[in-house]
């Protein structure tokens, strides 16, 4: 999937202020004004021993050019009282804004900032592609739970214009949806999604669930994963993809300010939109927290997910798609199973 399509997808993910402030929220210090709360332990592990690795006041030229940009003239000065912080968790090693958007700020960002999305737009830019990675997704699960499709319930979490939603059911499974949106909840229902949301999702109830730029967003990502693990059946998936921020964090440790990174490298870290900023070690770590452990697909799954047929003149692009998404690189997708009763 391109960076464009990733930047789309994370917008229209809008992020989950699903769970109110609780005891990891602090009052803050006088430089961190009220429409943001403070991170007082790690949202992953709750681990409370923290190293803070870079800072920068919201006011510098390079945030605020950025939110400019980003954000195409609709930013507010909301944050402008506030320090963009990067803390990292001693323990799991998660790197995470420490002070993030309040629910109301949160709902200003996303309904009055972000540029709105249309299904027609999406749906002009998805490719070929696109559509076959999605098949390819669907068709290894489907194959690694080794149930009829029709007997495969899936549960697509922040399911947005539901394209992952209408490919698996054209598969033949059934799919339940939680969506934020009620532009996107109303269409997701239209292509015949089964709307539910985070309060009301059936315990041990679902083969799969599928979270696509949906993590690096919320605000108590530890409490959203145990909610789904317990939607979870006993020897079911779940898939975690986020935006992988390993080398935005080494340049910006490294020295440089967060102006001076490309737009490819301030996106992992974007300032109160992706406030969790994962690597596949800490990825990994947040899913063994929630009791989750990772699935490493066979080669003979993913090849034969990915290409049906194997033809010759296929074959050196076939072999290296799935290893290098699914497999080889440490990168920021993974599968992570509950364990069988
Ligand atoms: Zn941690």
């Amino acid at each position: 999937m391109t960076l464009t399509a990733n930047n789309e997808l994370s917008r229209v993910h809008a992020a989950s202020p699903v769970l109110k402030s609780g005891p990891q929220q602090a009052a803050n210090p006088a430089y961190c004004g009220a429409a943001m709360q403070t991170r007082t332990c790690c949202p992953a592990c709750l681990s409370v021993p923290l190293t803070e690795v870079y800072r920068e006041p919201y006011t510098s030229d390079g945030i605020q050019n950025y939110l400019k940009t980003q954000y195409e003239g609709n930013a507010s000065s909301t944050a402008d009282d506030c320090l963009y912080v990067l803390s990292r968790c001693q323990r799991c090693g998660l790197s995470f804004q420490k002070y993030i958007p309040g629910d109301p700020f949160l709902g200003e960002i996303y309904n009055s900032w972000v540029p709105g999305t249309d299904f027609e737009r999406e749906h002009r830019n998805y490719s070929l592609e696109e559509y076959r990675y999605l098949a390819e997704q669907v068709q290894f699960v489907i194959q690694h739970l080794g149930r009829p499709p029709a007997a495969v319930r899936m549960l697509d979490f922040g399911f947005g214009w539901a394209h992952w939603s209408r490919m698996a059911m054209a598969y033949g499974c059934r799919v339940s949806g939680v969506e934020l949106s009620q532009e996107r909840s109303a269409h997701g229902q239209s292509v015949g999604i089964e709307l539910l949301t985070l309060e009301d999702l059936p315990d041990q109830a679902f083969h799969f669930i599928h979270t696509e730029q949906v993590f690096e967003h919320l605000t108590e990502p530890r409490a959203v994963l145990d909610r789904l693990v317990a939607a979870l059946a006993p020897g079911g998936l779940i898939k975690i993809s986020v935006p992988d921020a390993v080398t935005s964090l080494k340049k910006i440790e490294g020295g440089q300010s967060f102006g001076s990174l490309s737009a490819n490298d301030k996106m992992p870290i974007a300032p109160l939109e992706h406030i969790n900023a994962f690597s596949h070690a800490s990825l990994v770590a947040f899913g063994k927290a929630a009791g989750l452990r990772p699935v490493r697909p066979s080669f003979y799954r993913l090849y034969n997910s990915a290409s049906g047929l194997l033809q010759l003149k296929n074959l050196a692009r076939v072999l290296a798609r799935p290893v290098y998404r699914h497999v080889f690189p440490r990168n920021t997708f993974v599968y992570f199973e509950r364990a069988p009763q």
